[in-house]
């Protein structure tokens, strides 16, 4: 691949943020667009933000950015590392020193100093996010790269770039997956066998769980999540974060569909790679996905919801087969989450049933409510309750005509 730098900085000006890089940039020569952002440019894409480097001063350019924007920009600094996140309504920009890198110990984090573009170059993941655009001063619109790197991007290749680059960091083992998901690149053959030599040899543990964590949510997060579990899964990443983990893309495919706009894709794609783990005994089952989840670092709130997804989407797949009518659907599953119910739905092949329930029948209301029966002397306590879920059961089975007086009276004849 040929990369014509004075059609990049055209591609570059189309983009939110773009314009006034390029106009930072004639101040310094030393400001480069790096990673995936030249990647995509050079692949037609847009890129989903715009990372930058600079020789230093990286928050100074941020805020300098920020002022040029005219837009209510949000600088997130890190001092440590050096880099600054310009977040805007239009756009994001990444803005880094540049830097090379050293590990101590496989896993761990890297050692950082400032460096040099080819050190900046020499620390990233793949050859095709190893390429680098001058904005500014005499390197306006050229374009540096590692070796491989263009002929990889034309051959759609993901290649690492030195052999022991999984076990510096094996959140790449989780990237490589990404990648392969989303722009569609294989691994290059020698790139694959490292990748298992790595996985085979434990590589995972030696990274904290928060940072694996951290990946597989940003897989899930894909747009097209279902491929990129689908890349763990074939890449043994699954089986290696917790034996018995696996993925069904068909049972995943069929699930999404059932599920509603206020579901959570990412969470019930989870569940969907977890519902191996919940075939045995429950007890041992709820601890072991727990201590994954917690381990991995999904907050309190999503890892309470697959959890409780996952372990009760096998029993109602078995239930949701045999109830038809409204009133015992609703009985059935409202208890449950809605990925709950997509997912029982997709396992017991009962789509019709879990869709009837989570399109219509969840949003089903009585305009009554407590208050009216209590004001028509019915004592306060569970027999309110009892007696609304008895009249809204006929009005899901359409045994009630419509309006309050029909309500009232079926909830106020209810055996208590
Ligand atoms: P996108 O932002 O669209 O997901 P990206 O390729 O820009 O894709 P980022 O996670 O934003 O990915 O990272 C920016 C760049 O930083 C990457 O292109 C890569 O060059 C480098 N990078 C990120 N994480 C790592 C890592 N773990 N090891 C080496 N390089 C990395």
């Amino acid at each position: 691949m040929q990369a014509d730098g004075a059609q990049l900085l055209h591609a570059l000006s189309a983009q939110p943020g773009g314009p006034e890089l390029l106009k930072l940039g004639e101040g310094r020569a030393d400001l480069m667009l790096v990673g995936g952002a030249v990647r995509d440019l050079l692949l037609g894409r847009s890129p989903r933000e715009l990372d930058v480097v600079v020789a230093e001063d990286a928050h100074e350019l941020a805020g300098e950015l920020a002022v040029s924007l005219d837009a209510q920009a949000q600088i997130t600094a890190h001092e440590r590392f050096g880099t600054a996140v310009l977040d805007w309504e239009g756009g994001r920009v990444d803005v880094a020193q540049r830097r090379a890198e050293s590990y101590a110990t496989p896993g761990a984090l890297p050692q950082v100093r400032p460096g040099d573009v080819h050190e900046d170059l020499a620390r990233r993941d793949f050859t095709v996010n190893a390429i680098a655009l001058g904005l500014g001063g005499a390197q306006l619109g050229h374009v540096l790269c590692v070796e491989h790197a263009l002929a990889d991007l034309e051959a759609r290749r993901l290649r690492v770039l030195h052999e022991r680059s999984f076990q510096d960091d094996p959140t790449r083992l989780l990237r490589l997956a990404r990648y392969r998901a989303r722009l569609q690149f294989a691994p290059e053959p020698y790139t694959a066998e490292l990748a298992s030599r790595a996985i085979a040899a434990g590589a995972l543990g030696t990274v904290t769980p928060a940072r694996v964590g951290a990946e597989l949510r940003l897989a899930l997060e894909e747009a097209d999540a279902i491929s990129a579990l689908e890349a763990l899964r074939e890449l043994g990443l699954l089986q290696a974060l917790q034996p018995g983990l696996s993925f069904d893309a068909e049972l995943a495919r069929r699930a999404l569909e059932l599920l509603p706009a206020d579901g959570r894709p990412d969470l019930l794609l989870l569940a969907c790679a977890l519902t191996p783990l919940a075939d045995g005994a429950p007890r041992q089952a709820e601890e072991t996905i727990y201590e994954l989840l917690d381990r991995l670092e999904f907050t309190a709130g999503d890892r309470e919801r697959v959890l409780r997804s996952t372990l009760a989407a096998g029993a109602l797949a078995a239930r949701l087969r045999k109830t038809h009518q409204p009133s015992q659907l609703h009985e059935l599953l409202h208890p449950h989450t809605v990925e709950a119910v997509a997912l029982a739905g997709a396992i017991g092949h009962a789509a019709g049933a879990a869709g009837e329930w989570l399109e219509r029948l969840r949003h089903a209301r009585l305009e009554i409510d407590g208050n009216d029966l209590l004001a028509a002397g019915v004592p306060s306590g569970p027999e309110v309750g009892a007696r609304l879920a008895a009249a809204l059961s006929l009005k899901l089975d359409g045994k009630l005509a419509d309006g309050r007086q029909a309500e009232l009276r079926a909830a106020l004849e209810a055996a208590p």
